[in-house]
């Protein structure tokens, strides 16, 4: 926090004090406002003695009679200034240690500034409806108060609760949520075992996978809770687990290795690095800096993830450990931290060389990355399957803002946009009660209110509640603006004067903004705008005139003038729609975008289609068009849905933000008349099957369907068909869901057979069997799984416009009916 340099000396670090809890807006009394102003003073009276930044407090016993008169005047002058533009109310605690690495771009402590419009409306349910009103603090401890927890990562919710909370409380500044904050920091401290362990294991379990990883998120949110409400009674315990720590893990005699203890190449147990690193910094204590070097030496151990070495000779992310990305963007995140104590180049280069990576091979256009958990090979964004986990969403959006504070380049607030518009709020049930795990591409959104053990959920709030520290803030040329949501902030710049700000706009349903400059005097310094990179024709003008957009060396357009308070500047960002071409997995395919939005079909606002397929690039053809949105879509009061018309047909998209929060079937990526899809030959075709079931889904989007209707039947079939032939050298078949009165074929009589039409039309003609598949009765599944993939060869290859899997649908427990269900139906080539 570069914020909290200047009151150091006043507020230094006794482990055993309690300073009070430091208010903010609702519950602000006087004596905070004297605090600030004495903070304030200090850094003025420390110019004033040309003493080095770092004085003791005593040293005001040194103060000559003139320093008092002036000491005095500067008294005033603070509490004048402070009490009529000081920019918040909470102090963050500073560290002991400095940063050797200083932000070229500020974190913004949350209460700076106040989002109002599309990003607004979802930090601010995120905060209420869920940190506040949904989670359970009692659940979240559960397996604290009686180990072991339900499973073996159940320990990291409620540091990662703390975190958020914590983030969001300073945010609204909800006295309510500030004491659910401290009930539950002073019921997570009475968990902890006399020799400092915090987690959930059973003694003789203890530094076994997500052990060190839950302590890691109890450090996060505690140290987070520390520095921000300046409550220290959390400290000895922090201070507590970090000894622990120590004392567990190093290179000494009856010590573990870090990266031996946990999964995924060691990554998961060594992200620890992030907040040791910050409680060497809170207090300043030499063992901590020796752990966290200790960590960066056993990364490139020869059974370590060489995270650092990798990256720096140019491997992909994928080669870096066991690719897992949630743990390895966790472990980049400490790196930066580590970086900004350390001012070792090459961890910068390294993270550098992570991020170019990603963005180049391994980003999805909605601004998450990863399927199956993992960074997958050059390009491979297959569009379901595990695909965008929110915990690496999260993670990703922390990276980019470690960057973009370390670098104070836009070019990262650009991805954060890309992730805070789409990825982020995609995973977020609108109301902000929910959250899903994998938010993939195509499908449906998979809200959860519970946590059952679901990573992401406590990940999400997370992600939310940081928007507020980087979507307006400063550099040291003056203000920076990076996200264009409504908003009002009050910003510190580097010389500490205040400027407020007044950002007016319907971003993203209106292309005009108007910021409002509100210096306390006339005063001058750089307003630098961001020009989103989907945007190729903005425009601008200054106090009315016109001015120029030529972006500097960091990304952004700079106004360096004399600001006379109530200055205007208004940036135009024409919102045109943008047909995307896919590539490489999306071969075949395009996607539509509108202004920072990606858009996807949502079969609620197309009849129950969601699977058109466009003529080609040409926007026009596609008639879109513009409309607020309504019911759940309205998410916030100024959102819109779009709609094309494809075949005569209408079709009807939401922002990814909201694709899909009916319970309804959604795609990003349209196919494109008469192409064949890269990742499945049969993804552009249409499907069908022998009787329409109660069940919906979507064979092509791997979502089950079935063909229970009540009634008897003695054959069912699920097939696709294609506007021209296609090769195949491999076909697929995923069973669906099972229930107790049916959900399988019955292969008493025989395999379930493959068939296919040779020519639009023409005889099906059987082709293979499915023959793996158990040998099941109409009575017995056979312990047949859900989701079981059964794989047919063909040597030669066949040529194909339609295939289809039949069978004999299976009765259960029921006898008087039958029915099967499929899950998916894939295609490669040879
Ligand atoms: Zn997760």
């Amino acid at each position: 926090m570069q914020k909290s340099n200047r009151c150091i000396a006043l507020f230094e670090v006794r482990p055993t004090t309690h300073y009070g809890k430091i208010g903010r807006q609702s519950d602000r009394t006087i004596d905070q406002s004297i605090r600030h102003s004495w903070s304030f003073l200090h850094s003025l009276w420390i110019l004033m003695r040309r003493k080095p930044h770092r004085q003791h407090y005593n040293d005001l016993n040194r103060l000559s009679s003139i320093d008092l008169m002036k000491f005095t005047f500067l008294l005033l002058t603070a509490l004048t200034v402070n009490l009529s533009l000081a920019p918040a109310g909470v102090t963050p605690l500073p560290d002991k240690v400095a940063a050797v690495v200083p932000d070229k771009q500020a974190s913004q402590i949350p209460d700076a500034e106040k989002l109002t419009g599309m990003l607004g409306e979802r930090v601010q349910n995120s905060a209420i409806n869920r940190l506040l009103q949904t989670v359970d603090p009692d659940r979240l401890l559960e397996g604290y108060r009686k180990r072991p927890g339900r499973q073996e990562w159940d320990g990291e919710h409620i540091g990662k609760w703390i975190h958020a909370a914590t983030l969001a409380w300073v945010y609204t500044g909800n006295a309510e949520l500030r004491a659910k904050l401290d009930k539950t920091v002073t019921e997570l401290i009475k968990c902890q075992l006399e020799d400092g362990y915090l987690g959930t294991y059973e003694p003789e379990k203890r530094w076994t996978s997500w052990d060190v990883w839950s302590h890691k998120y109890n450090l996060i949110g505690l140290l987070t809770y520390i520095r921000y409400t300046g409550n220290l009674e959390a400290l000895p315990a922090c201070q507590k687990m970090g000894d622990l720590l120590c004392k567990t893990f190093g290179e000494g005699p009856g010590q573990k290795r870090v990266i031996q203890v946990g999964g995924h190449a060691g990554m998961a147990s060594s992200s620890v690095l992030e907040p040791m690193v910050w409680l060497y910094r809170l207090t300043g204590e030499p063992r901590y800096r020796t752990f966290c070097e200790q960590i960066l030496s056993s990364w490139e151990r020869p059974e370590g993830p060489h995270i650092v070495s990798r990256l720096v000779e140019g491997q992909g992310v994928h080669k870096v450990g066991n690719g897992k990305a949630y743990e390895m963007l966790s472990c980049l995140n400490g790196m930066l931290e580590w970086y900004r104590v350390t001012g070792d180049d090459q961890l910068l280069q390294a993270a550098l060389n992570a991020w170019k990576d990603i963005v180049a091979k391994r980003l999805y256009i909605t601004g998450t990355c990863s399927s199956h958990e993992h960074f997958q090979g050059d390009y491979d964004l297959i569009n379901y399957g595990n695909v965008g986990e929110t915990c690496v969403t999260v993670t990703w959006l922390q990276f980019n803002a470690h960057l973009l504070r370390l670098t104070g380049e836009a070019r990262f607030a650009d991805q954060l946009e890309r992730i805070a518009y789409n990825q982020l709020p995609g995973a977020q049930r609108p109301n902000g009660k929910g959250w899903g795990y994998y938010v993939q591409m195509k499908g449906l959104k998979p809200y959860n209110e519970n946590l059952t053990g679901s990573c992401c959920l406590s990940s999400g709030p997370r992600g939310m509640a940081l928007l507020p520290t980087f979507a307006l803030t400063t550099d040291a040329d003056g203000v920076v603006i990076n996200f264009y949501d409504p908003a009002t902030a009050t910003l510190t710049l580097a010389d500490r004067s205040v400027v407020a700000l007044d950002v007016q706009s319907q971003y993203p349903a209106a292309e005009s903004i108007t910021i409002t400059v509100k210096p306390a005097k006339p005063q001058t310094f750089a307003l630098k705008l961001r020009i989103p990179s989907w945007c190729d024709n903005a425009s601008l003008q200054v106090s009315g005139q016109s001015a120029p957009l030529t972006p500097g060396k960091d990304g952004y357009v700079a106004i360096n003038r004399l600001w006379q308070p109530g200055d205007k500047v208004t940036l135009t960002l024409p919102l045109k729609a943008r047909l995307i071409a896919g590539d490489h997995t999306n071969e075949g395919k395009a996607a539509l975008a509108y202004g920072p939005l990606i858009l996807a079909v949502d079969a609620a606002l197309s009849d129950g289609q969601n699977n058109p397929a466009l003529p080609g690039l040409d926007l026009a053809a596609l008639k879109f068009t513009v409309e607020p949105a309504k019911e759940t879509y309205l998410a916030w009061p100024e959102a819109q849905v779009f709609r094309i018309t494809v075949d005569g047909k209408n079709y009807g998209l939401a922002p990814f933000a909201t694709a899909g929060c009916t319970g309804s079937r959604f795609r990003v990526w349209m196919r494109l008349a008469g192409a064949i899809a890269n990742d499945n030959l049969l993804e552009n075709g249409i499907e069908s099957r022998s009787r329409q079931g109660n069940l919906e889904g979507s064979i092509l989007d791997d979502l089950p369907v079935v063909t229970f209707d009540g009634k008897m039947a003695t054959e069912d079939w699920y097939a696709v068909t294609l506007d021209k032939p296609i090769t195949i050298g491999k076909l697929v078949f995923s069973q669906g869901k099972l229930f107790h009165n049916g959900g399988w074929f019955d292969a008493s009589a025989g395999k379930p057979q493959v068939q296919i039409q040779e020519t639009k039309n023409s005889e099906w003609k059987t082709v293979g069997e499915l023959a793996k598949y158990p040998s099941t009765t109409a009575t017995d599944n056979a312990k047949i799984r859900a989701g079981q993939d059964f794989i047919v060869t063909f040597s030669p290859p066949l040529t194909a416009t339609a295939v289809r899997v039949l069978g004999k649908p299976a009765s259960g427990d029921a006898p008087h009916q039958a029915f099967s269900s499929c899950a998916g139906l894939r295609a490669t080539a040879p």
